[in-house]
């Protein structure tokens, strides 16, 4: 009899799985999350693994490698990830890391079926389009305790900088926002507006030492290639902690490596001389000091995360980079063949669960990059869009949205447009929902229970 090995955190696709295995003849093995499933691989060595690209703890890329890596420990399995979006990079990856099939989300029985059968697999599933100097050493850090907590924009811009005089009121800066509460310095990506921050945390703090952390969403370029201009990492004196989950194809010490290697930079990564780790999360809960936070993947090519993070004066939660899953998926463009019922079914699951993630949260910091217009021609690109990031924010009772990651072909009479329409809507529906347009330099006082200015 053979053997198949369900990994995914979604319980009813565990169970529908597993029906159709035992009914196909087979033994079925379930995990819910990815070390757990590793392990089972291990030692069950099944002919068949699902495995979804998203489970938690150990993604379905680190698995791939993983196994494949014991090729002449183990025998090999059929590996199949699944993925409820189906971005072509994450299909070349997928093969790339060594799955045998990459399927899209909801799969149809007769997909499954054939695999089981060992049949050539015609992969139905449509996929969207491509788009595209040493101070010396001090006492124990300084922390702000006695300061209001804040969010400060730094970077608000997607995609590559755009510094100019049609950007000059919203910034040119690359995805970087600092979070100061209870003690702690939180930084959440490195895009090009880390080194500003860089700059004005050494002025602030002079010979005293810095311990931040920096939270990292996804190795995409306009959010870590700031990092080798931060200031403070270069004092032996700080401390640099980097948080964030694997990227697709390497570690992400290697990937934060590998854009300072000597084609590109004239320091590595290791001759920096403060006191750098980086840690790659596995945990989707963890705590910075007093901060509770909590990540989730979001629909975006690769491996990226949304951060909420809850702090003593309210909860702020940061998604640069997110496409509904429902808009991407029913858009003419990304058509599928597994009934539209099933499909709609499916991808409003995924969003509820971001709506949940969000429920309540005093500061929400999103993905608005393009006007619906423009989303028209974009669907599957990633990124979201206003009308749908706003109805998100109302769905989630958020109490103040700021539009981020604003296009790099948008000017500021265009993200003010934007702005606009994002009120209207809110406006329209008689909501009371506060929002605004993340801008470079801004400061936004945390206050529990009210919004934030
Ligand atoms: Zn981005
Ligand atoms: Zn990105």
């Amino acid at each position: 009899m053979k053997t198949a090995l369900i990994i995914d955190d979604d319980a009813t696709f565990r169970r529908e799985t597993y029906r159709l295995l035992l009914g196909a003849g087979w033994r079925a093995l379930e995990a819910e999350e990815g070390e757990q499933g590793v392990a089972m691989a291990m030692q069950h060595q099944p002919d068949l693994i699902i495995c979804d690209l998203l489970v938690s703890r150990f993604n379905g890329f680190q698995l791939c490698r993983t196994i494949r890596a014991q090729r002449q420990r183990i025998r090999q399995p059929m590996i199949v990830l699944t993925s409820s979006s189906g971005y072509p990079t994450d299909r070349l990856n997928a093969l790339e890391v060594g799955a045998d099939r990459y399927l899209v989300k909801p799969l149809k029985q007769e997909t499954l079926l054939q695999l089981l059968e060992g049949d050539t697999l015609y992969e139905t599933d449509t996929v969207p389009k491509a788009g595209q100097p040493a101070p010396p050493p001090s006492t124990a850090p300084v922390t702000p305790m006695n300061r209001d907590p804040f969010v400060r924009f730094w970077g608000v811009r997607g995609s590559i900088p755009v510094p100019g005089p049609s950007t000059v009121l919203m910034g040119g800066n690359t995805s970087c926002v600092e979070l100061r509460a209870d003690g702690e310095i939180v930084i959440l990506d490195a895009g090009s507006g880390i080194r500003n921050l860089g700059l004005s945390l050494a002025r602030e703090f002079q010979d005293r030492p810095i311990d931040v952390r920096i939270l990292i969403t996804h190795t995409h370029w306009d959010h870590i290639q700031g990092f080798p201009f931060f200031i403070p990492a270069y004092n032996p004196n700080n401390k640099v902690q980097i948080l964030g989950y694997e990227g697709a194809r390497k570690g992400l010490l290697s990937t934060l490596s590998s854009q300072m290697e000597s084609p590109y930079f004239p320091v590595s990564m290791r001759q920096m001389p403060s006191n750098i780790e980086v840690k790659e999360l596995r945990e989707f809960e963890f705590s910075i000091g007093q901060l509770r936070v909590q990540a989730i993947f979001v629909n975006h090519p690769g491996l990226c995360l949304g951060y909420r993070i809850y702090t003593s004066a309210g909860s702020v939660a940061y998604l640069p980079d997110h496409e509904s899953y429902q808009r991407m998926r029913s858009h003419a463009g990304v058509a599928s063949t597994v009934d539209q019922a099933e499909l709609m079914k499916h991808t409003s699951a995924k969003d509820q669960k971001l709506v949940e993630f969000l429920r309540g949260v005093d500061v929400l910091i999103i993905d608005s990059q393009y006007n619906d217009e423009e989303y028209k021609t974009r669907a599957g690109w990633g990124h979201g869009c206003v009308d749908d990031v706003v109805a998100l924010a109302l769905m989630a009772r958020a109490r103040q949205l700021f539009l981020f990651h604003h296009d790099p072909d948008h000017d500021d009479a265009e993200v003010l447009r934007m702005l606009a329409w994002a009120r209207e809507l809110v406006s329209m529906q008689g909501e009371s929902l506060v929002v605004d347009a993340a801008c470079e330099g801004h400061k936004v006082t945390l206050k529990a229970g009210q919004p934030a200015f």
